[in-house]
């Protein structure tokens, strides 16, 4: 018989760093095009994988002089090549044990979902997109923050996720019991895009539980997470500082994926990273919802990951460009 203890021994010992496990009924409610019983009509359970991001791959970010860790090895790294080992090692554990496993990696929003045809009346488009934040949520793995990034006691805000759907039934984790966010709204406050409203929020109810955020202008932190602004990104020109400009003053108007476009098109560093590791160059570095987060998460001794030093050693540079 799989058991829930089983499956989290494994996936440890395979690479994750955290490991939960939800159940499929904590889904109602939840919209058709996000919904995984969609995508396997039987399953019993949704096991959640955590992987770190390292402290490290933001530190040359903090100090202004190394920018590509983080994207390379924070974020396409683990969503392309680690996550996805550790993926397909639990899947042939389950596998083995005669209970099929949905694996379900972090590249769906890159392919473009509910943008198929359904393929009978009722059903949700193709590709049914997995919300990765709330199903971390129903895994027990921790708490949407006002910033709307996951939170987990292991490392606040420094994570990412797979997920496997599966028929194996396995005994869900409880859900998280909240206590990590305490609205200090640094992550607003040091957004330098000014993406997370002070004042405006979003309200989801998940497995019973209501769940609030800050609401996010997607079009203002498309751009500046993956180009930076004026204030914190060394690779602007003219003509791409008056477009970021421009667009986090609120006088130009356009689709998130329109600004996420244009903003690569104009940086030959974000063109280059996206060619080379086939995701945003995240300039900004999480300035307002990872790094100004970690660091007030950390200061109160929350974070189990714990570190000799603080990350912030050093008055932050972006104080004072010498452009500005
Ligand atoms: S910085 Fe972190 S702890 Fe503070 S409000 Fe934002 S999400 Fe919550
Ligand atoms: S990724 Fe950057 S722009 Fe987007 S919310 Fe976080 S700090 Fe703001």
């Amino acid at each position: 018989m799989l058991t829930s203890e089983a499956v989290k021994k494994f996936a440890l010992e395979c690479g994750a760093d955290i490991v939960g496990i939800g159940s499929m009924d904590r889904f109602e409610g939840a919209p058709k095009e996000c919904d995984p019983r969609y995508i396997f009509p039987d399953a019993k359970a949704i096991i959640g994988l955590g992987f770190r991001i390292h402290r490290g791959l933001l530190r040359g970010i903090e100090e202004g002089t190394y920018f590509a860790g983080y994207p390379a090895m924070g974020y396409a790294n683990i969503n392309d090549v680690f996550a996805p080992m550790v993926l397909r090692l639990v899947g042939n554990f389950i596998e083995d044990h005669g209970y099929e496993a949905v694996l379900y990696q972090n590249t769906s929003v890159r392919l473009g979902c509910n943008v198929g045809k359904p393929v009978a009346e009722g059903m949700p488009k193709p590709d049914v997109f997995l919300h990765f934040r709330i199903a971390a949520f129903i895994c027990g793995m921790g708490e949407i923050g006002y910033s709307k990034l996951f939170l987990t006691p292991q490392f606040g805000p420094r994570q990412r996720f797979a997920f496997i759907i599966t028929d194996a039934p396995l005994e869900p984790d409880p859900l998280f019991e909240g206590g990590l966010c305490d609205r200090c709204m640094l992550c607003a406050e040091e957004c330098p895009a000014g993406a997370i409203s002070k004042t405006k929020t979003v309200k989801v109810k998940v497995a019973g539980r209501e769940i609030e955020w800050g609401e996010l202008d997607e079009t203002k932190c498309a751009a500046v997470y993956q180009v930076g602004t004026p204030r914190c990104s060394p690779f602007l020109d003219e003509k791409s500082e008056q477009f970021i400009s421009q667009l986090i003053e609120g006088k130009t108007k356009m689709s998130a994926g329109e600004a996420f476009s244009q903003a690569k098109s104009l940086v030959a560093y974000s063109r280059n990273a996206w060619e080379s590791y086939h995701h945003p160059s995240a300039i900004c570095g999480g300035m307002g919802c990872i790094r100004a987060c970690m660091v007030h998460l950390e200061s109160q001794g929350k974070l189990k990951n714990k570190f000799h030093s603080p990350f912030r050693r050093r008055k932050p540079w972006w104080y004072s460009p010498p452009w500005v």
